[in-house]
């Protein structure tokens, strides 16, 4: 099998795999389950330095975004998108489909956004229930100042929903300072967990919001409301998948049980980053690097499909082209969680360069 180095799915550890094979019980009917799911839920609140609580829902990173937008938006919503990059722009979709009204204040794709001007745009605009922004933008690589760009929106009364999916555990995440009211989540990123949950935390702002609605949530299974009381009821609102919620916390603990791991992610990614331009190549952007992923422009003379695939078959490593807006254009190195370690980036960024040497 290739060695995975993609911005995600991420290769999962022994501990994290070893749980999953567990003893299973029946998650609606034990009790302890109920215990269990909840120490999972709070692993999660610590990590994100937050009182919010936070659910995990079986789904993929996108069901947690889409339950941010579903249970927010009622029709005629007016709503900030954010949007400098594919996951940002996609933003507005959801909004839609709820009935939403997505104004979109969109942004050079090659830098972050910057809270200043955001702060002159909002000075003429800011009637909007909440705003949605993507803290990684994992297609490009880019990184948003979240921790500037969320308190500026909060003085206006505007919620935030946060896409933290693909820098979360690899980013230093602080909700409750950098006042994030839906921060969402994904098992498959940087937590370097098997593909299937998310999670998000809930302020108290956003949890009222809910409650204040005019109209009901137009979802089931996107209703975040089904899983505030959970616990007291000992009630969820469908079968919770016990062995993967095994992993994730064996997972989570890898974190806590890892100090140094914000500033190993600080250090493989500026890393990679310079060993491959002082090769003379170029990364995607000129402001807000992620410290999980890293974009490298393909260079002419290439495509990306054959720098991709003669990574793999020279070096037995996977890497990722990228997608929509990026198509053909950026190659992907995913430098989170277990990836995230000094040899695999050296050993990576080895083979890329031998691979795009080629071109001269
Ligand atoms: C991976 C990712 C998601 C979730 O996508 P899935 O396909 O559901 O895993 C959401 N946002 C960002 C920025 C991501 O990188």
């Amino acid at each position: 099998m290739l060695k995975l180095m993609t911005p995600g799915p991420t290769r999962v550890r022994e501990n994290v795999r070893l749980a999953r094979s567990m003893e299973t019980t029946n998650p609606d009917l034990d009790l302890t389950f109920y215990d269990f799911y909840k120490d999972t839920c709070d692993l999660i609140s610590q990590i994100l330095s937050t009182k919010n609580p936070s659910y995990i829902l079986s789904g993929e990173g996108i069901l947690g975004l889409e339950a941010a937008c579903a249970s927010l938006t009622e029709p005629g919503d007016r709503v900030l998108v954010l949007d400098n990059g594919v996951f940002g722009r996609g933003f507005a979709d959801f909004v839609r489909i709820y009935g939403g009204e997505p104004v979109l204040y969109t942004t050079d794709y090659e830098e972050e956004i910057d809270p200043e001007a955001l702060a002159g745009y909002l000075e003429q605009d800011h009637a909007f229930k909440y705003a949605t922004v993507v803290h990684c933008d994992t297609p490009s690589g880019r990184r948003n100042p979240i921790q500037e760009i969320c308190p500026l929106l909060k003085q206006y009364g505007i919620l935030t929903v946060v896409d933290a999916v693909a820098s979360m555990f690899g980013e230093k995440i602080e909700a409750d300072a950098w006042k994030l009211d839906i921060l969402c989540g994904g098992s498959q990123k940087a937590l370097s967990a098997p593909i299937g949950l998310t999670f998000v935390t809930v302020s108290e702002d956003a949890s009222r919001a809910m409650h204040e609605r005019n109209t009901p949530i137009a979802s089931f299974y996107a209703n975040l409301l089904n899983f505030e009381t959970y616990y007291e009821d000992k009630w969820f609102p469908y079968t919770m998948p016990v062995s993967d919620i095994y992993g994730l916390y064996f997972a989570l603990k890898n974190v806590i049980e890892d100090p140094g791991i914000y500033q190993r992610h600080q250090e493989n990614a500026d890393y990679v980053r310079t060993a491959i331009r002082n090769a003379g190549y170029q990364i995607y952007g000129n402001s807000g690097y992620a410290n999980t992923v890293t974009a490298v422009v393909v260079p002419e003379g290439m495509t990306a499909e054959e720098i991709l695939t003669g990574v793999a078959e020279e070096s037995g490593i996977m890497l990722a082209g990228s997608f929509d807006t990026f198509a053909g254009k950026l190659i992907r190195i995913g430098h989170m969680g277990e990836q995230s370690n000094a040899l695999d980036v050296k050993l990576t960024v080895e083979a890329l360069l031998k691979v795009l040497s080629k071109s001269k």
